[in-house]
């Protein structure tokens, strides 16, 4: 898929010994499922830690992360190599801008990902959000449009700051699992899933500590507040979702588009004609006629029709 060799991924030798070898094992897993290539799409809003994540992952810094200015327009695509493994994280720019969903941000997108397969979505906000509006569902319909409802099928949600005291005395637990109940219904909403339909296939909520100040273990292995390794617990959850029998998605011309972008509206095309014909073509051929019957004709056509001499 990426037109040059990638570079080895020697960033994986920055993380302790433990989380390497994890990581090598999972890697190794996949190798056996005949998955030789793994690529990861991060979406989100601006500013929720979509390029942190990926230098995390990357063990380099990859992707300019701002906590301030917007982000560059364009996605960018690493890749690194190890032992005949390739990973490809692409970084998007955030999908809002002024309040609204950015066709401009989806429209670069889209065509930076033309011909690349997506193996796994992962859907970037912040833990520490109280609150999930309508601008978060405008952007998950924005994601389903794109890519169709099946993109959410190969979805993880990562909700990064995951470091987080949690405010009015709320359990850590409660406060994650209220936070990640609101964003799964703020998806299934976006993505107009039915209930039933989208609870077959629960889309994992994995958390994530970007910062440098994470907490670590006896073995320096970055962990979340219930001592879990965040980076290989993240790995983990990517293999899972993308064994799980749904299919990657290829980002092809026609799924730009649009589903059938040709034929949409064809069955309406009779239904129109008929409309046109009875109520535009008749009314105005009677409204002719009747103009004619009311004509007042000219002498000389009277006089032809033989109603003239009658008359006069
Ligand atoms: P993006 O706009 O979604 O790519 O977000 P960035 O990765 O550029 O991050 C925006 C700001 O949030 C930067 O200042 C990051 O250092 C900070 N940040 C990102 N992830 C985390 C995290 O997990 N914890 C903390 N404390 N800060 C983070
Ligand atoms: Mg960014």
């Amino acid at each position: 898929m990426a037109s040059r060799i990638p570079r080895e991924w020697f960033g994986i030798q920055q993380f302790p010994a433990v989380t390497q070898s994890k990581l090598h094992e999972l890697l190794g897993k996949l190798k056996e499922e005949n998955v030789s290539t793994l690529t990861i799409l991060l979406m989100g809003k601006g500013g929720v830690g979509k390029s942190s994540t990926l230098n995390s992952i990357m063990g380099e810094r990859l992707a300019p992360v701002s906590a301030f200015q917007s982000e560059g327009l364009r996605p960018i695509m690493c890749s690194r190599m190890r032992a005949g493994f390739t990973l490809n994280i692409i970084d998007t720019p955030g999908l809002v801008e002024g309040g609204y969903v950015s066709e401009q941000a989806l429209e670069v997108i889209k065509r930076f990902l033309l011909n690349k397969t997506i193996d796994v979505l992962l859907y970037v906000d912040r833990l520490d959000a109280y609150r999930v509006d309508s601008l978060d569902i405008q952007v998950i319909k924005a994601i389903t449009d794109t890519f169709g409802k099946r993109i959410w099928q190969r979805t993880l949600v990562v909700l990064t700051h995951a470091q987080l005291s949690p405010p009015d005395g709320l359990n850590y637990d409660d406060f994650f699992a209220r936070r990640s109940e609101a964003l799964i219904k703020c998806i299934r909403l976006g993505a107009c899933i039915k209930k039933q339909e989208f609870e077959k296939s629960a889309i994992p909520v994995v958390l994530v500590e970007n910062s440098g100040r994470c907490r670590t273990n006896d073995n320096g292995e970055k962990i979340l507040p219930d001592g879990t390794a965040w980076i290989p617990n993240l790995v983990e959850v990517i293999t899972v979702v993308i064994s799980n029998g749904s299919k990657p998605i290829t980002v092809d011309q026609k799924l730009i588009e649009g589903p059938n972008a040709d034929e949409r509206g064809k069955f309406f095309i009779p239904l129109i004609l008929a409309f046109q014909y009875f109520f535009v073509v008749k009314v105005i051929q009677k409204a002719i006629k009747q103009d004619i019957a009311k004509e007042s004709k000219p002498l000389w056509e009277l006089r032809d029709m033989g109603v003239a001499n009658r008359k006069f």
